[in-house]
């Protein structure tokens, strides 16, 4: 099969939606990360989404909408906090859970009686989602546990030849997969951290939890057990009190004849004027933007990629932190 790149268009957009109606997936730009979409009330379409990707059966997919869709045929009903939130944040980097009507297909939430919702506000998934009109399931346009995609190239350097269409949008400015919100109680709780952080929905919400998984417990949200993120080459993590040990894990991987890479802020590469580095940056909005693509080119250049715990936390923080720890620890 023929992979084409294009940007949207009237062209493209006409093609996406041929595809996404005879049950093909495609994939698309979005604000936070590349998605791979297919037709959320189409099972075989969906099940081919978790085929294409490799993705264990019993971890949900996210329902995308545009801008002007109704969803109140998809949800259950909604607690008041829940509208100021979308009304605050969206479109926009924030998947919201609420109780399903079970209106999509049942493989898209795995056996939960909850469904997710997501506007992205990239124009790129505003035009292909208003093309389609119905509700597009999409995870990360990544192989199951690889690196998530920030570019078309990533996408492509994953799926050449499994899918017929990529939906290029450029760059994705956001960085990390969007926040998501349990929005079924009576106060919202984050399952996974992102760009709109806690700070920001306990503005508007009054309160907001972080939902902190227990040992036995089973999962509110099952893609928590997994293992993500993952470059292809070794990896370490390093806290900021253990700088030493960073420094220590490099050279020895270059006596070994190994090529080392620390992945660390702007501020320690300053003190590591020696050493091969991928920069994240300074400020954790543009850590979170450049984290993806910073491992992706690791996984190209070096054996072993040494990272190191960037300072501070809360806010955006939270959600490089988890990427970054999920990615790097225990690999
Ligand atoms: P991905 O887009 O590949 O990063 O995965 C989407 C993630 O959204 C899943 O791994 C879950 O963590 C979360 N998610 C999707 N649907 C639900 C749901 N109904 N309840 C809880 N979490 C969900
Ligand atoms: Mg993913």
């Amino acid at each position: 099969m023929e992979t084409k790149v294009l940007p949207a268009d009237e062209h493209s957009l006409a093609l996406a939606k041929q595809l996404i109606f005879s049950g093909e997936v495609v994939a698309f730009h979005t604000e936070t990360v590349y998605g791979l979409g297919a037709d959320a009330r189409n099972d075989d379409a969906v099940k081919k989404v978790f085929a294409v990707k490799g993705r264990p059966s019993d971890n949900p997919l996210i329902a995308h909408v545009h801008r002007d869709y109704d969803i109140s045929s998809l949800i259950d009903g909604e607690p008041p906090y829940a509208e100021k939130l979308r009304k605050a944040f969206l479109p926009g980097p924030l998947t919201m859970v609420y109780p399903s009507t079970g209106k999509v297909s049942r493989f898209v939430s795995c056996g939960l009686n909850t469904l997710s919702i997501r506007v992205p506000s990239s124009p790129t998934a505003q035009a292909f989602l208003r093309a389609v009109n119905i509700p597009i399931v999409a995870p990360s346009a990544n192989l199951s546990k690889h690196v998530s995609p920030v570019s078309a190239q990533h996408v492509y350097d994953d799926f050449a030849g499994k899918i017929p269409l990529i939906l290029d949008g450029g760059v994705c400015t956001g960085g990390i997969e969007s926040t998501v919100l349990d929005c079924t109680g009576d106060v919202p709780q984050i399952l996974r951290a992102g760009l709109v952080t806690r700070e920001m929905i306990a503005e508007v919400a009054g309160d907001c939890g972080v939902y902190v998984m227990h040992e036995g417990e089973r999962p509110k949200s099952p893609g928590m057990m997994y293992k993500h993120y993952s470059p292809r080459c070794r990896t370490a993590y390093f806290e900021r009190d253990a700088v030493l040990g960073a420094v220590q894990k490099y050279r020895e991987e270059e006596s070994a004849g190994g090529v080392p890479y620390f992945l660390c802020s702007d501020a320690d590469a300053e003190r590591l004027p020696d050493f091969r580095v991928l920069n994240l940056g300074a400020m954790p909005e543009q850590m979170a933007a450049r984290l993806y693509a910073a491992l992706r080119e690791g996984e190209k250049k070096a054996t072993l990629i040494v990272a190191i715990r960037p300072e501070g936390e809360g806010g955006v923080m939270d959600g490089v932190l988890n990427r970054l720890t999920r990615a790097c620890r225990g690999n």
